[in-house]
């Protein structure tokens, strides 16, 4: 197996800082980004479900990267492949899986992996700017780009999967844990908003020993994305490349 796709990881220059007094804090995308999302929302629409695709499988014709991953198959890549070097990050003995769970009384997916996860400064550099050369490449094809079809594609090839969640959600939620920080943080981005907020995780159910856990408030017209048989097939299709188990299950109403 090739060694993994760092992504933003490689790009962050700021050390992980946990410093923080404010129970929430506020941020303002990069222009970037909201130019990104306003582009991924405008022109996918009539493709949505490659938000699941995107969270789960990504396929990337760049030359770094031959195998297919994904979000939270990528952290869970990173995870086993630091590990070997910083064995400490393994030191929470749990299993390298993925776990979707479906409510679709209340129209909610949640995706949960047990990666590398995220510092708070890492949510900052991951989730609200674009450090990546890769997609800014993908802006400019996806403007250049004539070919309506093309633009799921691009999406692809250009790995800029996570926004793509906010085609069938009003909100996001991004709760993770780093093996590298004793906190656990909440992102929370809301559909055409330029900002998002940062805030602690001290819910005690909420707890993750490691990785990150998705949380996707889907909009009235897309709850029935939240539906089990929906989701299954989807995993199905998008997850034949995927090289960690993916257990879905359903909220009990
Ligand atoms: P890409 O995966 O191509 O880098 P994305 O927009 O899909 O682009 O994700 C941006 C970055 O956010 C990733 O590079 C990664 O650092 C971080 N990220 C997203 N999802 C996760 C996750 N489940 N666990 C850890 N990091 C994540
Ligand atoms: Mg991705």
């Amino acid at each position: 197996r090739n060694e993994p796709f760092l992504g933003c990881r490689f790009e962050s220059t700021a050390a992980a800082s946990d410093a923080s007094d404010s129970p929430s804090e506020k941020f303002e995308y990069q222009a970037e980004v909201s130019r990104l999302m306003d582009l991924i929302v405008n022109s996918l629409y009539s493709n949505k479900e490659v938000f699941l695709r995107e969270l789960i499988r990504q396929i990337s014709i760049a030359k770094r990267r031959v195998s297919q991953l994904d979000n939270a198959s990528d952290a869970l890549d990173k995870l086993r492949f630091l590990g070997v070097t910083e064995p400490e990050l393994l030191k929470d003995a749990v299993d390298l899986d993925i776990r979707i769970q479906t409510d679709k009384e209340n129209g909610i997916i949640t995706i949960t992996d047990s990666g590398i996860g995220m510092t708070r400064q890492e949510l900052v550099d991951c989730l609200g700017t674009i450090a990546q050369s890769g997609t800014a490449k993908f802006l400019k094809a996806l403007k250049d780009s004539k070919d309506a079809g093309a633009d799921s594609n691009l999406i692809g090839q250009f790995g800029v999967g996570f926004y793509s969640a906010f085609l069938v959600s009003e909100r996001v939620e991004v709760s993770t844990k780093s093996p590298k920080s004793d906190k656990q943080y909440v992102w929370v981005g809301e559909a055409n908003s330029s900002t998002y907020t940062i805030r602690e995780e001290t819910d005690p159910s909420k707890q993750l020993p490691r990785g990150t856990r998705l949380t996707l408030y889907l909009k009235r017209d897309d709850k029935g994305y939240a539906h089990p048989e929906r989701v299954e097939k989807l995993v199905k299709n998008y997850s034949q490349f995927v090289s960690f188990p993916i257990y879905t299950w359903q909220e009990k109403g």
